[in-house]
């Protein structure tokens, strides 16, 4: 028993051996663990490959995941399916809630109906001679339906997943083969790195305080020692992150593209006209540079949303004001007018490609999925390619498995990336590769540029050099010049710091932008959709996992956009200047990792801001 005054003793920290094990349960993680989980036993149950660690038994593989249940991420998506449906011969949707077969597809040019958007004055006359010919065009409700889908573009013959559901599903597969182990709720800190190799991974601290230090029932993360350590932890994983920050990326590789994708699953109303497995998407509205997304499920549910891009420079702004404005234009609100809201959530789209590409493989780990860059940036899809990513990885290593060849970087080369290189993922991703590169330099010709690159194969595109987010900001004042008078915006601030509310509303406000006509069941406050819609938790006993570094810099600092981008109101201003953090109200998108505007000292890669490890987040298997 402890004096009165002497601190507990910090317990030791325990470790724990395997042979394979893996971080994060998305996609990716979902294809390596579907290949490899039926391989390791035989018919008669006696292991095909003897575990290292526990002689006489399989394999032992174990994965990490982070959120309270596999699925608890967001992502209604569309998907071509191409390598899911490999890994599932005679796969069923029906099998699978919500999940329903591609029947249609459009792509909308919106137009603005209530005059606010900053828009060039290119899309301004373009919108002006629409308007004029309308008689004569596939126009309606305020928007011009594109002729045609570009080939490129297309997801016939794809599904309509919830990809809760559908990771839910993949995950009882997985567990059911009684092969590997599962474990939700267990974030990964770090990998370990001995000697420039990886060595298995580090678990989170539990029972710490804010800062991160032994606090009551402290309990030091485990160490998992495995041969393999497969990293799958997606577009803004901090395990990834910190193989990143050791080993470098290749030459003339970078991560400097990002979109926030905002979204909702909505109970559309009984008279929707919508059919199961429609895929719309669309273009113009709220902003030129913001992209929409709708996707229709069984059962009259919709999940929908909107994409922010890095490279749309607006020092405050708001995602979720915007995708209000955007369910409100006239030709999505006549499917939406009536819907409630199900569910809501926020996450990060890693838009650099296969340009982002980390080493994909070194001594003792691969890395697979998003975070690999295996997103294509011009099809906008990632899960297929996520996926496909697992299975070659999952291919790799049991060729390694059989010819008795450890994990070592040349084997994982010649057993994973060759695989990678030689498949359709590799060709088009090179095709993609600088798609959106013209987006730098504006939307008309980063359109341009995706659509040259698109029909072109890739031989042609618009030339544009991407910068980090946090070198192309402009001031508030410098982005409203000539709009709205830096006095004014001064006023605004003060007012807003005074009454605690967002900068953005305020500008949006002023901007002409109307009010949002709440109706309480779609269309509600932000709060609402984090209690409501995306059922947020946050478990006691763990550090803070959103770092302001330098907190001089942030008391310097006067483009405060971490504040007002933050997905879930969990920045907000603080004492000193520094902004708080709410770990409670955090849905995990990882937004503020690149929507903060001041480098970090000594880095002009890095901003001031660290997303680590953490646990919690979104709660709703909907998604
Ligand atoms: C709003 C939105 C819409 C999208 N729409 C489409 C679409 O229509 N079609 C399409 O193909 N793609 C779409 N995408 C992209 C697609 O969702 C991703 O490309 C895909 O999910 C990537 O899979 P992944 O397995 O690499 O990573 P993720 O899906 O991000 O999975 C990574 C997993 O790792 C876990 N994790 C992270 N860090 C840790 C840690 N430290 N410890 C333990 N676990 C950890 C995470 O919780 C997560 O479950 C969309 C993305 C968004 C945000
Ligand atoms: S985190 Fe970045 S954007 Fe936010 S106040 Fe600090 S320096 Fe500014
Ligand atoms: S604090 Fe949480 S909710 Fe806010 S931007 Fe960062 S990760 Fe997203």
């Amino acid at each position: 028993m402890n004096e009165p005054g002497q601190s507990p003793p910090t317990p030791d920290r325990q470790s724990l051996s395997a042979d394979i094990v893996c971080v994060g349960f998305g996609p990716a993680a979902g294809g390596f663990l579907t290949t490899l989980s039926r391989q390791l036993l035989k018919a008669d149950g006696s292991p095909v490959f003897e575990s290292a660690v526990a002689p006489g038994l399989p394999l032992q593989v174990i994965c990490y995941e982070r959120a309270d249940d596999p699925g608890f991420g967001v992502s209604g998506i569309v998907t071509p399916a191409r390598s899911i449906r490999a890994s599932f011969p005679g796969f069923d949707p029906a099998q699978i809630p919500m999940a329903a077969p591609v029947t249609g597809e459009k792509i909308a040019y919106l137009l603005d109906p209530n005059g606010a958007s900053r828009r060039s004055p290119a899309l301004r006359l373009a919108d002006a001679l629409i308007r004029a010919g309308r008689w004569a065009l596939p126009f309606e409700h305020q928007a011009l339906n594109l002729p045609w889908v570009p080939p490129f573009l297309r997801k016939h013959d794809g599904l309509v997943l919830s990809m809760g559901q559908f990771m839910q599903w993949v995950g009882s597969q997985v567990m059911g083969a009684g092969t590997v182990q599962l474990w939700p709720s267990t974030p990964v800190a770090a990998p370990l790195i001995e000697n420039g190799r990886v060595a298995g991974v580090r678990l989170l601290d539990q029972g710490v305080d804010r800062q991160g230090r032994p606090a009551a029932g402290f309990l030091p993360g485990m160490d998992i020692r495995a041969a393999l350590t497969v990293v799958g932890d997606g577009p803004v994983g901090a395990v990834g992150r910190q193989l990143d920050e050791h080993f470098g990326l290749p030459p003339g590789n970078r991560q400097h593209d990002w979109a926030i994708g905002m979204k909702m699953v909505v109970d559309l109303p009984a008279r929707t006209t919508l059919a199961p497995g429609t895929v719309i998407h669309t273009l113009g509205y709220p902003e030129p540079e913001i992209f929409g997304f709708l996707y229709v499920h069984p059962g009259n549910l919709a999940s929908l949303g909107i994409f922010v891009p890095s490279w749309f420079d607006h020092p405050a702004r708001t995602a979720y004001r915007y995708l209000q404005h955007w369910m409100l234009h006239p030709y999505l609100w006549r499917h939406l007018e009536g819907g409630t809201l199900r569910s809501w959530g926020a996450k990060t789209l890693q838009e650099s490609g296969r340009r982002g590409e980390p080493h994909l493989a070194g001594d003792g780990y691969a890395r697979i999925g998003e975070g690999s860059g295996s997103t294509n940036v011009l099809t906008g899809s990632g899960v297929d390619e996520a996926w496909a990513t697992g299975v070659q990885l999952a291919e790799g290593v049991l060729e390694l498995l059989r010819a008795g060849k450890p994990f070592t970087r040349e084997n994982l080369e010649a057993a994973y990336v060759r695989r990678r290189r030689d498949s359709w993922m590799e060709r088009e991703g090179r095709i993609a590769e600088n798609a959106r590169d013209g987006f730098q330099r504006g939307v008309v010709r980063g359109l341009f540029g995706m659509g040259l690159a698109g029909l072109t194969g890739g031989r042609l595109h618009w030339r544009g050099r991407p910068t980090p987010p946090h070198r192309r900001l402009p001031t508030v004042e410098q982005y409203y010049a000539g709009k709205i008078p830096a006095a004014e915006i001064a006023r605004l601030r003060q007012d807003c710091a005074a009454r605690g509310v967002s900068l953005h509303g305020a500008l949006m406000d002023r901007a002409g932008w109307p009010a949002i006509p709440f109706d309480g069941k779609l269309l509600v406050s932000h709060q609402d959709a984090l209690l409501r819609g995306g059922k947020v938790q946050a478990p006691a006993g763990y550090a803070d996992h959103v770092v302001f570094l330098h907190p001089a810099v942030c008391q310097q600092c006067s483009v405060r956009v971490c504040i007002d981008a933050c997905s879930g109101q969990a920045i907000t201003p603080g004492p000193g200047g520094v902004p708080a953090f709410d770990r409670e109200k955090c849905v995990h998108c990882g937004a503020c990792l690149w929507n903060c505007s001041q480098p970090s000292p000594g880095s002009q890669a890095s901003a001031n801001i660290d997303f680590r490890a953490g646990a919690g987040g979104l709660h709703s298997a909907e998604n």
